[in-house]
């Protein structure tokens, strides 16, 4: 099944006590669809400016990424400058560059349209609905990612966007912003008011949570002795999550199980290097094992 993404291909610069990248290619959505692509075929939209080369782009390509809806723009691709802390779980924004994005008015290619899987990755509220707006049937699954930039200055828009949204995949602080409530049971409640029926929370080393009708399910985050750059371990999660339910072609209980595992199993690769460098690396084999390892680390006898 295919599966739609939009969301930010950007610039980043990266600094964690771990070392420093100043320019390195980065964005939702690039994180998304090099993750998903492993378990599905992925449909990418978004925009770049002309400083995105051939070279640049080369990490979509031998992939089952299209890239016919990614737009050329004159000007700069989105920027974003973070720096993370010494326990690499707080993370301070430096600069958020909208460039291209400012002007961007997302347009589904006609291949695009019939997408059954859509994920709406980091972006401006009113463009993930426009993107919404342009796929002819309601697709079975729509997800959405946002954070604090666009809860503080677009409420309105997400509240609406929302609205149309299955499954909300946020991090902690982010699900307590949004709804007003520290205690992530009763946050959840509060977002299920909102539209969507289920709610992922990306708890960073803490591991993972879903929220929904069939009740709580916990995944404990791959331990790793020296995570170096947490940068996209979100969208990652979100391309191994909504990668393999595409892929399966299911949303039931224990493909959503499943599904939170495999999210989790890509988040960790990703933070073990500097930017997507040990994701556009992994192999399938890689993948599996450690989704066991998880099984594993989870398992016991009563
Ligand atoms: P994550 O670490 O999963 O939150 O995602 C980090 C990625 O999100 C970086 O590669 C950034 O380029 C991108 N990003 C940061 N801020 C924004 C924003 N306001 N809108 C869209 N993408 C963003």
């Amino acid at each position: 099944m295919s599966l739609l993404v939009v969301g930010s291909v950007a610039f980043d610069a990266i600094e964690s006590p771990y070392g420093k990248e100043e320019r390195i290619i980065g964005g939702a959505a690039t994180y998304f669809a090099v993750a998903a692509s492993f378990f599905s075929h992925v449909n990418l939209v978004g925009i770049v400016g002309d400083d995105f080369s051939k070279k640049d782009e080369a990490i979509f390509r031998g992939r089952r990424i299209d890239t016919a809806g990614l737009e050329r723009a004159s000007g700069k691709c989105f920027f974003w400058a973070g720096r993370y802390l010494q326990n690499l779980n707080e993370r301070v924004t430096l600069t958020t560059e909208l460039n291209v994005f400012a002007d961007f008015n997302p347009k589904l290619p006609e291949k695009y349209k019939d997408s059954q899987y859509v994920f709406l990755a980091n972006i401006a509220p009113n463009l993930q609905r426009g993107v919404l707006h342009q796929v002819k049937k309601r697709p079975k699954l729509i997800a959405l990612d946002t954070m604090n930039y666009w809860i503080e200055r677009t409420p309105e828009d997400l509240k609406e966007t929302l609205k149309h949204v299955d499954i909300l995949v946020i991090n902690d602080s982010e699900t307590r912003q949004l709804s007003n409530e520290h205690n992530l049971l009763r946050a959840a409640k509060h977002i299920f008011k909102m539209g969507p029926s289920a709610l992922v929370v990306k708890r960073g080393e803490y591991g993972a949570m879903l929220v929904d009708k069939n009740g709580v399910f916990c995944v404990p985050a791959f331990p790793l002795e020296e995570p170096h750059d947490p940068t996209g371990a979100g969208d990652a999660f979100a391309g191994g999550f909504m990668g393999y339910l595409a892929g399966a072609d299911k949303k039931n209980d224990a493909a959503l199980r499943r599904a939170m595992v495999y999210g989790t199993v890509m988040g960790s690769f990703t933070v073990e290097e500097f930017g997507p460098r040990r994701l556009t690396r992994l192999n399938p084999k890689e993948i599996h094992a450690r989704a066991r390892h998880i099984l594993k680390l989870s398992q016991f006898k009563l």
